[in-house]
């Protein structure tokens, strides 16, 4: 089983905007330890750290083509438009066509204290501004246009009701869903 349960949309924590990492201890590497595992369980290619519940700066990544920890990430500069669809493991199972800028400068740093900067391109830059999305506690539906925005309220509202049904207790969810 995974370390850690992914946050879903409707969790107050995936909407407070998270403070910056001040210090690089022995359980802030545990942490993202944790977090890759839950990554790769997901299966997924980027985590922040508010989806696991912790209101910090950073998130781990791995594309396939590169892999890290990015802590106090901030892009410096972006550039073009590149639409994809795209989705998120506390939206689970739904994906939306979202335009972003396709290539970024994004700087921070690693868990070794070496600053970071990278010029990413398409799905690394996509990813990169997901991320840093979560960590000013926003999500993917926020990105939506009008239509996909109804759309998206039809389908959540949907699932959290199936999801209540099928937990008596019903109290994890009883913060229902807040889309904008
Ligand atoms: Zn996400």
């Amino acid at each position: 089983m995974a370390p850690h349960q992914i946050r879903l949309i409707g969790d107050p924590v995936l909407r407070r905007p998270a403070t910056e990492v001040t210090d690089v201890d022995g359980a802030l590497v545990r942490l993202t330890d944790d977090m890759f595992t839950t990554m790769y369980e997901a299966p997924g290619i980027g985590l922040a750290a508010p989806q696991v519940g912790v209101q910090k700066r950073f998130f781990v990544y791995d594309h396939g083509e590169g892999a890290g920890v990015i802590l106090n990430p901030r892009i410096i500069e972006s550039d073009g438009e590149w639409t994809f669809e795209e989705g998120c493991l506390s939206v689970p199972d739904l994906t939306w066509e979202i335009t972003r800028p396709k290539q970024i400068h994004l700087v921070g740093v690693d868990l070794d204290g070496n600053e970071v900067s990278i010029e990413a391109d398409e799905i690394e830059a996509r990813l990169f501004q997901h991320e840093i999305d979560h960590l000013d506690g926003v999500l993917l539906v926020d990105h939506l246009d009008d239509d996909q925005s109804r759309e998206a309220r039809r389908v959540l509202r949907q699932m959290t009701m199936s999801r209540l049904a099928s937990t008596p207790a019903g109290g994890q969810l009883d913060g229902g869903l807040r889309l904008r």
